[in-house]
């Protein structure tokens, strides 16, 4: 079935854009973007990792009317700036999500309870919960009328399990997420909204998009604290290590699960081309850059300079065996994918947790913000 199409020459941009021809607001004129500089845009989740990140890059391209909502206190965000509308909210709540789409042309939904293995595992319910904030945004967005574009974050989890056991790292592709046996709780609920959002558009004429996101990682990521994802662990773990002198590390595993991990610019870059293409169906954007989670702790060890002895905690949550982004189809799309070295992406990340840490240790509360960064 077709949704109702921009026409004329939005639409023809739209194309471009979707067939990476046009990058926004990176390499073509600005006056040339399909949501204009003085729309309002709304990301919610700002105050958490992707969602701060999206923020800065908007800023960064000259969007003046960016609204950022979070449910966490103001002074708990990641990345806060003045010169955008910060508005502390619990999204759960269907008024909330009218407050927050009041006007908005363009909706980033990126709020969800969520955090690595060791949280999701253990969080069944509270992950399941953030349906209400999906399912409320999509309801308030359709009622304002004024939004052209809604664009939903997904995630890999949503795959089924049976084509995660072995460790050779699959690479799944989209239609791997059907007979559905998602990860439970986070999954399914991912699941579920990634059809509300097919149905939203299907049905009422809403413009969804969805994307799947492997492992997101990168500066201004949770680093410690329990909801922390393998990079940032790893990294910290060998922080500690090298400061403490305690040349030891203990990796939830056997070390051996492969993953994928996409450096957050690629995340916001992606974030955007998906958003502005005419790509229906949710589709993958992550690394294809496939490495076992030993790997992964073989290069921090290679960027602080030290060698560790590894702990393997066989009874800590691990998640599946396997996973790969199998980038085919987001080729064929927008002749494009995520492309940025893990060696080089875990360099930035480690030299920012690094700061972080140091920081921390000299008792500075909260984490370092960068120049610019309104507080
Ligand atoms: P994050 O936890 O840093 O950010 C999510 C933000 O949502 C948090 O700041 C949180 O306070 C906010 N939030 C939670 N409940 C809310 C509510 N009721 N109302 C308003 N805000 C609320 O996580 P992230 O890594 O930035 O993830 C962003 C999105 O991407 C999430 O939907 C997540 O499921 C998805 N995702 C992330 C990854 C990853 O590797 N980081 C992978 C797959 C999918």
């Amino acid at each position: 079935m077709m949704e109702p199409r921009p026409s004329g020459e939005n639409y023809q941009l739209i194309v471009r854009i979707a067939r990476g021809e046009i990058i926004r607001g990176t390499d073509f004129s600005i006056e040339e973007t399909l949501v204009a500089l003085n729309d309002k845009i709304l990301v919610a989740g700002a105050g958490g990792f992707i969602g701060g990140a999206l923020v800065s890059l908007l800023r960064k391209q000259g969007y003046r009317d960016i609204r950022a909502v979070d449910v966490k206190p103001l002074d708990e965000w990641y990345q806060r700036f003045d010169d955008v509308e910060n508005l502390s909210l619990d999204l759960n709540l269907k008024e909330n999500c009218d407050i927050a789409a009041e006007g908005a042309a363009e909706i980033y939904n990126l709020a969800a309870n969520m955090g690595g293995m060791g949280f999701i595992e253990h969080n069944k319910a509270l992950c399941m919960l953030s349906v209400l904030i999906n399912t409320h945004m999509l309801q308030a967005a359709l009622k304002q009328g004024t939004v052209r574009r809604f664009f939903y974050a997904s995630s890999a989890c949503v795959y089924n399990g049976d084509k995660q056991t072995t460790f050779e790292a699959p690479s799944l592709k989209e239609e791997d997420a059907y007979p559905a046996l998602a990860e439970d709780g986070y999954g399914w609920e991912k699941l579920f909204s990634e059809r509300m959002c097919r149905h939203f558009r299907e049905d009422f004429g809403l413009i969804t998009r969805v994307a799947r996101f492997h492992n997101v990682y990168g500066p201004w990521g949770t680093w410690f604290g329990g909801r922390e994802k393998a990079p940032a662990a790893i990294c910290r773990k060998v922080i500690e290590a090298k400061v403490s002198g305690k040349h030891e590390i203990e990796i939830w595993g056997s070390g051996v699960q492969t993953r994928s991990f996409m450096f957050i610019d690629d995340c916001t870059d992606g974030i955007q081309r998906i958003t502005n293409s005419d790509i229906l169906e949710p589709i993958n954007l992550g690394s294809s850059e496939a490495v076992t989670i030993n790997q992964l702790v073989d290069i921090a060890e290679d960027i602080a300079g030290i060698k560790l002895k590894r702990n393997y905690d066989l009874n800590a949550p691990k998640g599946v065996n396997g996973r790969n982004s199998d980038n085919t189809l987001i080729q064929k799309y927008l002749h494009w994918e995520p492309s940025t070295p893990l060696r080089v992406g875990l360099e930035k990340t480690y030299r920012w947790i690094f700061d972080q840490y140091m920081a921390r240790e000299k008792g500075e509360a909260g984490v370092v913000r960068e120049a610019g960064a309104g507080r």
